[in-house]
């Protein structure tokens, strides 16, 4: 290797900043130089890796799961990889391409281990790039998990009406019923129906029908208190849930959301009135000693069923 070039990676190697260049010389004219081409991959995933590579010239880039994932990291002149599977003697993580023609200087396993055991400035270098990694994969991961986050709540939201959906009432009936039972508080569930929907809809179309539930989503989620919940269960049916609540406390609840739902303004999107509806109720209290989420519910849904019989705009409990 040329003066030049050892000259060249001491300037750019963070690697090698303030090594002693004779001692580094000797050491790297050992290490031999190839071409990647466009596109080339130098290292994938699950491999065995010997070696650390030193960009001489070219960028290198590195992308986690597949090689055409965006990538993490450009490594650059002077820049290294193979650095963390070679001192962790773990697998390769990544996918490290060449984006156009690259010049790369390779150092053995037996050759970086002399390096360090006679430089220790390198050892404490070598701190520094391995920083670099953490939080390039650090950023990956929080990326992740904001994903993560916003693909969970939409899986909890109904698309119509942008309240909890089914699967979030599934979710937390199941928690709420056993947080009941621990701390023998009981919990209470509202399921309600839209008082004779199909004619409303075959009325006012199904777009008409849709801007009802829309509204009386908007109403339900107001009126209820910060610590309950409110889903749209399917079709014209919602679900309350209110936790640490007994059959006592639930009546004027109930009675709030009825003549609340019966209240609000309905509109096509152009702004055309529609008429109000109204809703029928069915509560159920929790019976502390250990009942299922299924007979909870079927209980709700006989008290809806009473107060359809009994004239419907009203509740039973
Ligand atoms: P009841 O008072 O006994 O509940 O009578 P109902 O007409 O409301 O009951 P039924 O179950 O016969 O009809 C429910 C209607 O709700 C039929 C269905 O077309 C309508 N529906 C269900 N989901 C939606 C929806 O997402 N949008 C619209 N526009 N209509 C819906
Ligand atoms: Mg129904
Ligand atoms: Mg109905």
């Amino acid at each position: 290797m040329s003066h030049k070039m050892i000259k060249k990676i001491m300037k750019e190697a963070p690697l090698f900043k303030g090594a002693p260049t004779k001692l580094l010389g000797t050491f790297l004219d050992k290490c031999p130089t190839f071409k990647l081409q466009k596109n080339q991959i130098l290292i994938a995933p699950g491999e065995h890796n010997q070696y650390i590579y030193i960009v001489l010239s070219g960028t290198l880039t590195v992308h986690l799961d597949k090689p055409d994932n965006p990538p993490i990291r450009n490594v650059e002149n002077g820049g290294t990889v193979g650095e963390l599977s070679l001192i962790g003697s773990s697998k390769t993580s990544a996918y490290v391409i060449s984006q156009g023609i690259s010049n790369i200087l390779m150092i053995d396993r037996e050759n970086f281990w002399a390096i360090i055991n006679e430089m220790p400035i390198v050892a404490r270098n070598m701190l520094f790039v391995l920083s670099r990694w953490i939080i390039a994969t650090d950023k990956v991961t929080l990326e992740n998990q904001k994903q993560i986050a916003e693909l969970e709540g939409i899986a909890r939201v109904d698309g119509l009406t942008g309240i909890n959906n089914r699967r979030y009432f599934d979710e937390l009936i199941t928690r709420f019923l056993k947080r009941s039972e621990h701390g023998k508080e009981p919990l209470v569930l509202i399921m309600l129906d839209v008082d004779h929907f199909k004619k409303y809809n075959d009325t006012h179309g199904h777009l008409g029908g849709d801007q009802a539930l829309i509204a009386m989503a908007k109403t339900l989620h107001d009126t209820i208190r910060p610590g309950d919940f409110v889903f749209r269960y399917g079709g014209e049916e919602f679900a309350i849930i209110l936790p640490v609540t007994n059959r006592k406390q639930c009546n004027s609840v109930a009675e709030r959301v009825r003549v609340a739902v019966m209240n609000t303004k309905i509109s096509m999107p152009d702004g055309s009135p529609l008429p109000s509806i109204t809703i029928s109720m069915g509560i159920a209290e929790s019976i502390i000693t250990g009942e299922s989420v299924e007979d909870l519910l079927k209980r709700a849904d006989e008290k809806l069923y009473e107060a359809k019989e009994a004239g419907r705009n009203c509740f039973c409990i």
